[in-house]
């Protein structure tokens, strides 16, 4: 039996981050995958769904160029090779995936391809497959446990993924485009994947169970995504639930009164969230205590069991991968011996539709649930000059603080662009910033981060340009 002192489970970006940084202190660690490292996140996840959105982007921008454009450019009907956009993607995932590969070599990580299967807290097995027989592989010892198995997505009971329905992995490499797609799920996924669609030229519908798109923000927020919907032709059942298909393999889907209706569509994306991947591994012989369907952790993301780890997707919400990347390091950290705690300021995370939303901290309806007097001030990207200029003058930056000390607790935007700003918002929660040293400070001229300093200004009362 092979012994480690550190054995990952699953080479996402929690699981290699944890491997790198476990190296770097001298810890010998043993990383097991069973697909290309990086994880949902490089391979099937955030990154070809961001090439996929430039690309449908670039697209849609030359389309309108077609007929007329206020800047004075016209261009011929663009077409779109949509096998060569997927393959561009690959070679994106096969550049990043093999950084990696390399980083861990560099670091001096073990990587064991196959699928590993937990004997006892102490006992991995590595077999060739999920269905490969129990005791026919090598067995690794260890130390330290960590599990970074991440998730998987929900498929709807009524309507198994297969043929016509599609996850999000299938979404992302197409082999052809289809004339129409019913998107099911208005998360970020779902509407990140169904404007990329649009934009491409799909017939898009979308059906929510909810009343609103993107319920996970607030309808400030998710306004102006509506409105860039209705522009772009997309169709919208809210309040909708979906039946499954019918003989002739049609989307059934009931609103909000009961009455039933089919919708004709090529292919139906099931965008309905992921789950933890708990299940095929053995993991549950460990009996560890469970949050709902995700591995219960404490604020060092050890699990119920002693030696035993778990970070990023698998331990639950919030499911972002820089969420995993932070745990992964903190915990090779505390293997280390250093003192470590996983209490970020705050999280940010970021829908990468058009227009973006970025939100980091409370939210005005946050603080208050919390009990919290705070103070809100927006600035529109309509007075700014740079987001003029970039043809994207929707939306805003708002700043929620403390009344009395004017603490910065939250920041939101929307608008085009604004994923950039998550870094700003971040560090000034994570410095402990206040709304006084935001509008002290001198913003680059012209840029989107002017109405950073503005909504902070606007805060205190003394906005320049509103
Ligand atoms: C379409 C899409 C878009 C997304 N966009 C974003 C985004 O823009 N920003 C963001 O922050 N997050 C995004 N996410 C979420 C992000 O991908 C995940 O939060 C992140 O990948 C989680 O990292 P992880 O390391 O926990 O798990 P994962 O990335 O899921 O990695 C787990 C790895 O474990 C392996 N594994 C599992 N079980 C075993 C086993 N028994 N043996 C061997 N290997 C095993 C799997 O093969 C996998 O490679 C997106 C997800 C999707 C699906």
């Amino acid at each position: 039996m092979q012994t480690s002192q550190l054995l990952i489970l699953g080479g996402g970006p929690g699981g290699y981050v944890a491997a790198i940084r476990a190296a770097q202190l001298g810890i010998q660690t043993v990383l097991v995958e069973n697909e290309n490292v990086g994880g949902t996140c490089l391979n099937v996840g955030c990154i070809p769904s961001k090439a996929l959105i430039h690309a449908a982007e670039e697209f849609h921008k030359l389309a309108r160029y077609d007929t007329e454009s206020p800047l004075g450019i016209q261009a011929g009907s663009p077409i779109v090779d949509i096998v060569r956009t997927t393959a561009w993607k690959d070679g994106i995932v096969e550049r990043l995936t093999g950084g990696v590969a390399s980083l861990l070599k560099k670091s001096g990580v073990q990587v064991v391809k196959g699928w590993a299967r937990i004997v006892d807290g102490k006992t991995v097995e590595i077999v060739s497959s999920p269905a490969a027989q129990p005791g026919s592989g090598l067995r690794i010892s260890c130390e330290h446990l960590l599990l970074a198995t991440g998730s998987e997505p929900v498929a709807l009971p009524s309507m198994p993924f297969g043929s016509q329905v599609i996850s999000s992995t299938q979404a992302l490499s197409p082999g052809a485009l289809p004339t129409s797609m019913a998107v099911v799920g208005a998360g970020y996924i779902g509407m990140e994947l169904g404007m990329a669609y649009r934009k491409l030229g799909v017939e898009v519908t979308i059906v929510e169970a909810q009343e609103r798109i993107l319920p996970a923000y607030d309808t400030e927020l998710s306004k102006p995504v509506l409105a860039s919907l209705k522009k772009l032709g997309v169709s919208l059942h809210l309040s909708c639930s979906v039946l499954g298909l019918d003989d002739a393999g049609h989307l059934r889907i009931k609103d909000a009164q009961g009455a039933e209706s089919t919708l004709a569509v090529e292919q139906i994306l099931v965008a309905v969230g992921r789950r933890p991947r708990i299940a095929g591994f053995g993991l549950e012989s460990l009996l560890l205590d469970m949050n709902g369907s995700a591995v219960r952790i404490d604020d060092q993301c050890r699990t119920s069991m002693r030696g035993v780890w778990a970070i990023g997707d698998v331990a639950g919400e919030p499911m972002l991968a820089h969420r995993a990347m932070a745990q992964g390091e903190m915990v090779a950290e505390i293997i280390s011996g250093k003192h470590r705690r996983f209490v970020p300021a705050s999280i940010p995370a970021v829908c990468f539709t058009d227009p973006e939303i970025v939100v980091s901290g409370l939210s005005p309806g946050e603080a208050e649930t919390a009990g919290v007097d705070a103070i809100s001030a927006s600035f529109p990207f309509s007075a700014n000059g740079r987001a003029m200029t970039l043809e994207s003058s929707d939306g805003f930056v708002r700043v929620v603080a403390r009344r009395d000390n004017h603490l910065i607790l939250g920041w939101q935007a929307v608008g085009g662009g604004v994923s950039e700003l998550s870094a700003a918002f971040s560090q000034s929660l994570e410095m402990g910033a206040r709304l006084e040293d935001v509008a002290g400070t001198i913003h680059a001229h012209p840029s989107l981060g002017e109405a950073i300093q503005e909504a902070a200004m606007r805060a205190l009362g003394h906005a320049l340009h509103i």
